[in-house]
Order: structure tokens, then sequence, then C-alpha cells
């Protein structure tokens, strides 16, 4: 079976057979910059992988048919997907605007459509590779990471993962208290390493969490390793952070085959 058979292709052909339609979806708030959509496919050809993202493309009765935008999967079970949405403090463009807008209503009236395209990438966890692993993630890449190390930890042969988290400020950090918890159940297979742009603004938002580096997350990247040659490497988030990181992979010649990132424009 091709890749394109698989439903794996990257490549953003038109291909009828990626096109599928959200059901049952749900959309809560994780904050006032967050949203959290999740969704049922129930066709058996959707099989995305941890690390994998989506198009989505939403069709509402009142203000007509969106662009197609690209997300990560956050979680994977079974049929059912989350996604998470952040709002950034430029504000929202076109699609975020819409969902953090109209989009409860015309969930509620069944007023949208919401076509799934995919699922397409290749950072996705390749299981049962018996080699330590590293993970950074920066900006909504914190999305992708999180399928990742759930699918590590559940892979018996996976020995050990450093993860490393880049954001601008403390409150972005949303996802801290999974990612602690999953590291006190799994102290010997898992790490995480923080690194903050900014310090906060010190009025009332939350503290710096202890160890935290503050800088970007590819200086603490470097700190921490000096030879990637046996490790499998995942890369995600924005492409400013990925060029950033890449200077900082060294060892051997054979490390550049086993980092996995996808484009991001
Ligand atoms: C592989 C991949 C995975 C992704 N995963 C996620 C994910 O998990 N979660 C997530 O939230 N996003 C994710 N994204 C980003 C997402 O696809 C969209 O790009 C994002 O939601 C913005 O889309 P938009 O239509 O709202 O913004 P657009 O309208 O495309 O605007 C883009 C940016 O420009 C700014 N902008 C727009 N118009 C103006 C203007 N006139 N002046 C100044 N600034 C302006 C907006 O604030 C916005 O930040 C991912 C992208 C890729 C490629």
């Amino acid at each position: 079976m091709s890749d394109t058979e698989n439903g794996n292709d990257s490549a953003f052909e038109n291909d009828a057979q990626n096109w599928y339609q959200a059901q049952d979806v749900q959309l809560v708030s994780r904050s006032a910059r967050l949203l959290e959509l999740s969704f049922t496919i129930s066709s058996e050809g959707f099989a995305p992988k941890p690390g994998q993202f989506v198009q989505l493309g939403f069709h509402s009765e009142s203000a007509g048919d969106f662009p197609l935008r690209a997300y990560s999967l956050a979680g994977i079970d079974g049929k059912r997907c989350i996604i998470h949405i952040g709002c950034s403090r430029q504000g929202p463009g076109e699609v975020t605007g819409y969902i953090f807008g109209a989009l409860r209503d015309e969930l509620r009236d069944g007023a949208v459509r919401i076509d799934v395209y995919g699922p397409f990438g290749e950072a996705y966890y390749r299981e049962g590779a018996r080699r330590p692993c590293v993970a950074v993630a920066g900006g909504y890449g914190i999305a992708q990471l999180r399928t990742i190390v759930h699918a590590a930890l559940a892979d018996p042969l996976m020995p050990h993962m450093a993860m490393f988290w880049g954001a601008r400020r403390p409150e972005n950090l949303y996802l801290l208290d999974e990612l602690q918890d999953l590291v006190a159940a799994h102290p010997d297979r898992l790490s995480l390493y923080l690194a903050l742009e900014e310090a906060g603004d010190g009025n009332g938002g939350p503290p710096i969490p202890d160890g935290a580096h503050i800088g970007y997350v590819s200086d603490i990247l470097r700190e921490q390793i000096d030879d990637f040659s046996r490790m499998d490497i995942y890369l995600c988030g924005p492409h400013i952070m990925i060029k950033n990181t890449l200077p900082v992979i060294t060892g051997k010649d054979s490390v550049r085959s086993r980092i996995y990132f996808d484009p991001v424009v």
C-alpha cells in the first residue's frame, strides 16, 4: 500500500479519499486564548499516527466557506480526535476569529459543517525504534508533542524521552500539570526541560516554574545534550524554532536521517 492510499501523503493533493466529515463535534474553552475542539471520524480509512496533523475546512451557514487551515492532533483516542486552537496576542486571523466567535453557536444550531482533510505529516512517532528520543516543542507545537509523548510512553521498547518545551510566558504553559504528572509517573523514562522567553509581567500571573530556563528552547537543548547520535529527534513547532534548533543537533552524520519535523508555513 502506498503512502497516499494510507492517507499519509504529505503533499496536499486534492485526493478525495483523504476527505472526511467531523461528527459529534465539541468545543470547550481551556483558557481565554485556547479552545479544545474534538470530533469523531467514523471511517475505517482515517488512521492518524501520533504526531500527525489534519487540515480543517469550516463551512458556515452565516459566514460561508473558510480556507483550509492545518492543526496538529493533540489527542487521538480511537476514532476521536482532539485539537488545541490558540489565539495569539496580535489578535485572531480569519479562521481563528470564526472559531473563537460564531462557531460555538453554529455548532449548537447545526449551522456548520467541518471537513477534515488528512492525516498528513512525517513527524509521527516511530514505534519500536528502541532508541532514546528527544522531542522539542515551541508554540502550538506542544499539541503535536502531546500525542508523541503519550505514544512513546506506551511503547515498551522506548528507553527514555527528553522533552523540551519553549513558550513565551509562564501562562502559555497550559499543559504543564499534565506533563509534570507524566514525569512523576515515569521518572526513569521521561524528563522535561522548560524555556521561557519572558519571565512574565509580575501582575499576578503564574510564577516561573522551578528550574525553567529564561531564553530560547534551543539554548537549553544545547546545554543538556551534546551528542544526538543514537537518538530519534522530533521537532514540533513554528519554522523559526526549527530553523534555530537544527544547528544545535550535532553528532554522527547519520543523526540527520532521524530528525523528524514537518515544514511549517
Ligand atoms: C503543520 C501545522 C500545524 C498547526 N497546528 C496548529 C495547532 O495545533 N493549533 C493552532 O492553533 N494552530 C496551528 N497551526 C496554525 C494554523 O494552521 C493557522 O495558521 C492559524 O490558526 C492561523 O489561521 P487564521 O486563518 O486564523 O490566520 P490568518 O488569517 O491566516 O492570519 C495569520 C496570522 O496573521 C495575523 N494577521 C492576519 N491579518 C492581519 C492583519 N491585517 N494585520 C496584522 N496581522 C494579521 C493573524 O493574527 C494571524 O496570527 C498549524 C499550522 C501548521 C502548518
